[in-house]
């Protein structure tokens, strides 16, 4: 082929694989990484000049397999310095997506058996050549690998460096990138979903199209502001504040369902409270299932002291100060009203129990004076048994009847829960933010879109308004990564883990 006819070839390829990278969601796609192993590649990635780096891509300790990931424009010859492959066949001779099986040699000393796996660029998790080496899952022996191919020329990668390269190359979006972390540290079933949705290309798509309706904004409002006589159809300052309040809405909307997605995704710290005797330390052991604490016959003779957490339904409750359910002085007032207040302050939730075998006495009734409607939930435990309460008194609280003894109440706990922590209110299409970073960009948008709406409210120029808009896409633009500093990348990644 004439050289000219491949470079542009090579141009079109580049900007068909960087049109590809924008709407692909994870995994394998196009990105504009020079190799120098295979005549297929494509120049003008972002991490074209970078070293090749290698690192242990599976956790610490014993398994069954350990993987060593290494990638960048050497990844294959460096690879076929250490693997030798049973059929005598080199990596570099072999089409992407291809097993071999072999060993690893250091000279003439074997180290292990080895499936070794090719990922030509750009199509890998990086966009650059990738070889991942699986050996047996020793700590020992995936560190004299890694040793053995550090010498052969890569270099460790640090934390995060694969999934910052693969975001460097157009294969992923912040969101997608930071939700990755999501995926391996999920702890329950309602995180690893949220994760799950914003590594399919949820909230990136949102925002994409937030951001697209903003973009077009901003260009009629530069069209009005140039021809400002000209009667053009949809041109005009009530369709502008149409687009706008529509913009404000669906950012609104995605900052809300952040506390719920981030109740789901972190836990909510939680404070168990009521007067000695009345049944916590049993709701606590329901809750976790557990006989952890010493439940006794005898008022206040609960001695230890249990920090631990526990998930009901979806949510993690961080039941981070449980000394207050085991305080030895008999009464809410006896360990001061202010202390109690001091505990129901620091957290998110109060499940606040009371015994339904005993009208309430002047210690509940201090108690109920301090917990507000808004995040506290009346427990009546004891529900087994006679009941002597008025229910009348925990008018308008959210109030479930338990049996802690029994087991009983737990699923109307679950669902009282879930729906005072907001989290029952979370549409399931709900495009939900992963973290603070994401937050802020998000409100720094809303922020720019409510100053457009006052500054059309207030009959200000169109010219201030676009001005308004552009703060607001430049935060757009921040949080799905397509205009972002060093700085911010090298803070985002720093936070995930070596290999991955
Ligand atoms: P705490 O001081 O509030 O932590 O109360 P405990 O959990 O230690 O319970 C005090 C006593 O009440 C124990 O004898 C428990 O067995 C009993 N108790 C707790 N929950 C129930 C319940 O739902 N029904 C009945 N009948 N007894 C309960």
């Amino acid at each position: 082929m004439p050289t000219q006819k491949r470079h542009n070839l090579r141009l079109c390829l580049f900007f068909i694989f960087n049109l590809a990278a924008f709407s692909f969601s994870g995994g394998i796609s196009a990105a504009n990484v020079v190799s120098t192993q295979v005549n297929r590649c494509v120049e003008g990635g972002k991490t074209k000049n970078m070293k090749t780096i290698a690192a242990i891509a599976t956790p610490a300790g014993e398994g069954a397999l350990g993987v060593i990931r290494i990638s960048g424009e050497n990844a294959i010859s460096i690879a076929d310095n250490v693997f030798f492959a049973f059929s005598g066949k080199k990596l570099c001779d072999l089409k992407g997506y291809t097993a071999a099986y072999g060993e690893i040699k250091d000279g003439d000393l074997r180290l292990d058996d080895a499936v070794a796996l090719v990922f030509r660029a750009p199509h890998s998790f990086t966009g650059e050549n990738t070889v991942e080496l699986s050996v047996h899952g020793g700590s020992l022996m995936l560190r004299q690998v890694l040793r053995l191919i550090l010498s052969k020329g890569a270099v460790l990668a640090e934390a995060g460096e694969f999934t910052k390269r693969a975001f460097l190359n157009g294969k992923t979006d912040l969101t997608k990138a930071e939700s990755i972390m999501g995926l391996i540290s999920a702890a329950n079933d309602a995180q690893l979903r949220l994760s799950r949705e914003a590594h399919n290309g949820r909230t990136g798509k949102k925002i994409a199209e937030i951001e697209s309706s903003l973009t077009a904004l901003n260009a009629s409002v530069s069209v009005y502001s140039d021809y400002p006589d000209e009667d053009i159809e949809d041109l005009s300052i009530e369709n502008f504040s149409v687009s706008l309040s529509s913009a404000k809405k669906a950012l609104e909307e995605m900052l809300r369902d952040y506390d719920a997605g981030k109740i789901l995704r972190e836990g909510i710290a939680t404070a168990i409270v009521g007067k000695p005797n009345v049944g916590k330390s049993t709701l606590m052991n329901m809750l976790s299932g557990t006989q952890r604490s010493i439940v006794t016959e005898i008022a206040g003779t609960t001695r230890d002291i249990i920090e631990e957490s526990v998930t009901v339904g979806d949510i993690m409750l961080r039941l981070a100060d449980t000394a207050g359910i085991h305080e030895t002085d008999d009464t809410v007032e006896s360990i001061g009203v202010e202390k109690a207040k001091e505990k129901i302050l620091a957290s998110q939730l109060i499940l606040a129990v009371f015994d339904a075998s005993k009208p309430l006495d002047n210690d509940d009734l201090s108690l109920l004076k301090i917990i507000n409607p808004e995040n506290s939930i009346i427990i009546i435990n004891k529900t087994d048994i006679e009941s002597s309460i008025d229910p009348a008194l925990f008018k308008g609280f959210e109030t479930v009847r338990t049996s802690a003894k029994n087991g009983d109440g737990y699923a109307a706990l679950e669902t009282a829960i879930a729906k005072i922590s907001g989290t029952a209110n979370l549409r399931p299409e709900a495009a939900v933010l992963m973290n603070e970073r994401q937050r802020d960009c998000a409100k720094r948008a809303l922020d720019g879109v409510e100053e457009a709406l006052n500054a059309l409210n207030l009959g200000c120029t169109v010219d201030a308004v676009g001005v308004c808009i552009d703060d607001a896409l430049a935060a757009l633009l921040e949080l799905t990564g397509k205009r972002v500093t060093n700085e911010v990348t090298d803070e985002i990644f720093r936070r995930f883990c070596v290999g991955k």
